[in-house]
């Protein structure tokens, strides 16, 4: 077979149907789609609530709870102890399929009188205000993380610790504002770093220890803004900055804006990817716009 311009059913623009898309619709037996990919993807996410909550009473025990579904909503949503419990049996709602009517409309039923978890959280302890999220401790408001321990108001981080308003992170500890960032420790206010420690502002770096303001530098110690000092002189120029004020940090963010202005970026975070296109991707292959994706082979759009 081969690759198919197809026009879109809703934003009206074209879009291709490779030869191997053809092949896998076939096998799943599912007929090929009507809608291009990013509109197929907004459908998706329009039924993905991830990070809304909402206050209302538990459908089932009536207490008041925090969950993913607004109070309006229509179906009912139970609470993690009532959603878990002897009390929800979902065969309860069954009902009898009617040939002569279509199959969704029929599914819609069903899917409005089952309860809805109100948020998908297990074996959490002491924490609360969480979503997709697993045996993490004392935490408040993660979202998507599992294996964490004293974190608050954080996104995707995973066996991380002492950490606030973070970002995809695994294996990060007493760190603050640092998004894309693997194995590291007391860092700050820094993105796309590996094996770091006590640094702030850091972009793309990798195994630097007490640098200040750097961007792509591998195995450094004492720099700031890509420059070589001294233990001594570092520490001076350190506390010159005043990073411990408020006005100390803003100001620094101006400079380090300024600072990695005309500095080259990596194109993409992406390291040994086969054939494949997209973001954010560690051994994959094959993979056509792909994000997040890892050990991954033969995806597309996921
Ligand atoms: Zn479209
Ligand atoms: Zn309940």
């Amino acid at each position: 077979m081969e690759a198919e311009t197809r026009h879109c059913q809703n934003c009206k623009n074209d879009f291709v149907i490779e030869p191997d898309d053809f092949g896998f619709y076939e096998k799943i037996n599912v007929l090929p789609p009507r809608l291009c990919p990013d509109c197929r993807a907004q459908l998706r996410l329009c039924f993905r609530n991830e990070k809304c909550l909402y206050k209302r009473k538990c459908d089932n025990c009536q207490k008041e709870i925090i969950s993913i579904f607004s109070p309006n909503k229509t179906y009912p949503s139970w609470c993690p102890d009532c959603w878990w419990s002897d009390d929800l049996d979902s065969k309860k709602y069954g009902q009898d399929y009617d040939p002569k009517r279509p199959f969704f409309e029929q599914f819609r039923e069903l899917w409005e009188q089952v309860p809805k978890p109100a948020l998908v959280s297990t074996r959490d302890v002491d924490c609360s205000y969480m979503n997709l999220t697993a045996d993490n401790r004392n935490c408040y408001k993660l979202i998507e993380s599992s294996n964490n321990e004293n974190c608050i108001n954080c996104y995707w981080i995973q066996l991380s610790k002492d950490l606030v308003d973070c970002f995809f992170t695994n294996k990060v500890e007493f760190s603050y504002e640092v998004d894309d960032c693997y194995d590291c420790h007391s860092i700050s206010y820094s993105k796309s770093c590996y094996n770091c420690l006590d640094s702030a502002f850091l972009l793309d770096c990798r195994g630097c220890t007490s640098c200040l303001g750097c961007i792509n530098l591998r195995g450094q110690k004492y720099n700031i803004f890509n420059k070589q000092y001294s233990k001594d002189e570092y520490e001076e120029k350190l506390k010159s900055y005043k990073l411990d004020k408020h006005s100390g940090i803003e100001a620094f963010k101006k400079e380090f804006a300024h600072f990695i202005k005309d500095k080259p970026r990596k194109f993409a975070e992406i390291t040994n990817a086969v054939n494949s296109t997209g973001n954010y991707m560690t051994n994959v292959k094959n993979n056509r716009q792909c994000f997040h994706s890892y050990d991954a082979e033969d995806n597309t759009y996921c």
